[in-house]
Parts: structure tokens; C-alpha cells; sequence
């Protein structure tokens, strides 16, 4: 099993391995799933809109802006999930300027640039827009953080304001955030990850008591925290905290879940990285069918 980082995340959202394919002949980086993943589990089972069931990505993860919906003819684009992201808001902010046409040629020359090489990133370019809520909620970050991109939270913690600010403005059903900033410790600095992760730390303080300050969510969320992979523990590595060099603590991961129904404890066995997926589908009432296995046991009182 590989270890890297779309992987993991496609494991988590599938509950499956190896549900995935090149999505391009030319970008040999770029998967998408070829099973359902959990957003179109959910809106297939539920009447929800896609602006309630949302991915919210970094800039470092560009591959995993795709993984709103599955190849294949299971589900698919009519299930997904909408992505709230910096690489979304420059789309639709670059698509206003030259809709406004306020700007001189020049700089409106340069918008046009910016935006065709977005546009270049989606490699099945299939992404639909955004729906009528995810337009409006742009709409405010814009009047809230400009045009500029100087005035926004940067990495994780413009993952987490994302976030907050989806709970109160769309009230999403289904909420995953694909933090990244520990995996700057690639650059070699060990205080690179420790500080990633009290920054995550956070992150997930202000989500909860978000959560608990609303009446939607309060007493009826369940959290779900798990990484996508695990980390090198080789204290003699140069570099620590890799991923990539097959260790056993590289594969070996955790989960923290907790929330109403959720069970006190700690499930002290081994459980595999394809159960998160049925395990979040038993929580929210649906059946992720496709996954391997089944939900932990022990997880639910
Ligand atoms: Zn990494």
C-alpha cells in the first residue's frame, strides 16, 4: 500500500484501496477515484444540496481539489461534493474581473492569464460551477478579503476560517478539511511539523466550539480527526517525519472520533484505514456499500 497523501485521502473517502486511476496521461500525479466516495453516498441517500456537502483544500494538495465525485458509473458528478479552496475563489474571482472590466487592458490581460492556467488544472475538466450559495458565500469573502490575496489567512489557518465561515454561511451536512501544513517538514525542519500540528490544534478548537455555539450543530455533529498517512519514525533519518520510505509507522495511523453516539474508549486492535469511510456512514445513517469492510466495531455506544 502506498503512503502518499491523495492515497490516504482516497482510502478515507472511499473505504476501499486502491479505488483509484491516472487521471491524465499528461499529469502523472493526478488520481481520481474510480469508486463512490462518501459525498455521493450521502447525497444519493439523503436529499442534500451540493452546497451542504463540502471539501475544503489547500493549495498544496492540488490533486485532491478533484476528489468531489468518482469515475465510473456508480454515482458520479450529480453526487458530488463543491470545494471551497483558494484555487476556487481565484476562479471566481478572476471571473468577475473580467466580467466587471474595471481594470485597465493590462492588468485585465494578466487576469486572463491567471485564470486560463487554473483553468489548466483540473486534468478531466469536469469540475461543474459553483452552485448559487457557494457563489454568494465567494461574494463575501471577497468584500471581506479583497481581490489582492494579501489580506486572507494563509495555509491551514485559511483552511479553518474556510470552514468556520462555511458553518454558518452554508451550514454544511458533511464538512472534510484536508489540512496540510505538517507535510512542510519535507523542507527538513522538524519544528516545521510540531508547529503544523499546534496549528491544526486550533483549527479544530475553533471548529468544535463553533459547533457548539450552534444551535445546527450542537449535540448532533460527530468529529472524525485521522490522518491520511502515517510518519517515518527512524530517529537517525536526516530528514524526520517522512512518508515515503515504507516504514511500518509510515502505514501505521490514528483516528479520534467523538460526538454524540460515539462510544468512550479506546479501540485497542488493529483497524484498517477503509473502515473511517463505513464508520462515518454508519454515523450519519447511510450505507457506504462499496466500502471493504464495515464500520469499527466498538466505535458507536
Ligand atoms: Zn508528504
Amino acid at each position: 500500500m502506498n503512503t502518499s497523501h491523495a492515497e490516504g485521502t482516497l482510502n478515507l473517502l472511499t473505504g476501499r484501496y486502491l479505488a483509484y486511476r491516472d487521471a491524465s496521461e499528461f499529469l502523472n500525479d493526478r488520481l481520481e477515484p474510480t469508486e463512490p466516495t462518501l459525498f455521493e453516498y450521502l447525497r444519493r441517500s439523503f436529499d442534500i444540496p451540493s452546497h451542504q456537502v463540502l471539501l475544503v483544500n489547500g493549495e498544496d494538495r492540488p490533486q485532491e481539489e478533484f476528489f468531489t465525485f468518482g469515475a465510473g458509473d456508480h454515482f458520479g458528478v450529480d453526487y458530488r461534493s463543491e470545494m471551497l479552496s483558494l484555487h476556487r475563489y481565484k476562479l471566481y474571482r478572476t471571473r468577475m474581473q473580467l466580467a466587471e472590466g474595471r481594470l485597465d487592458e493590462a492588468a485585465l490581460q494578466a487576469v486572463a492569464e491567471e485564470r486560463a492556467g487554473l483553468l489548466t488544472k483540473d486534468p478531466r475538466g469536469a469540475t461543474p460551477d459553483p452552485s448559487p450559495e457557494v457563489e454568494a458565500f465567494w461574494a463575501r469573502w471577497r468584500q471581506d478579503f479583497g481581490d489582492d490575496g494579501l489580506r486572507n489567512p494563509r495555509g491551514d489557518r485559511l483552511l479553518t476560517e474556510l470552514s468556520v465561515r462555511a458553518l454558518r454561511e452554508l451550514q454544511p451536512r458533511f464538512l472534510m478539511v484536508n489540512y496540510q501544513d505538517p507535510d512542510y517538514v519535507h523542507w527538513g525542519n522538524p519544528s516545521h511539523y510540531t508547529r503544523a500540528i499546534a496549528i491544526i490544534d486550533e483549527g479544530l478548537q475553533r471548529l468544535v466550539a463553533a459547533a457548539d455555539a450552534d444551535p445546527f450543530y450542537r449535540d448532533n455533529t460527530v468529529f472524525v480527526i485521522t490522518p491520511d498517512c502515517g510518519r517515518d519514525a527512524n530517529p537517525l533519518a536526516e530528514v524526520p517525519f517522512q512518508h515515503h520510505f515504507n516504514s511500518r509507522s509510515a502505514h501505521e495511523t490514528w483516528a479520534v472520533i467523538f460526538g454524540p453516539g460515539i462510544g468512550k474508549g479506546t479501540v485497542d486492535r488493529p483497524v484498517d484505514q477503509s473502515a473511517i469511510a463505513p464508520t462515518i456512514a454508519a454515523a450519519m445513517g447511510f450505507s457506504a456499500n462499496r466500502a471493504e469492510g464495515g464500520a469499527i466495531e466498538g466505535a458507536f455506544l
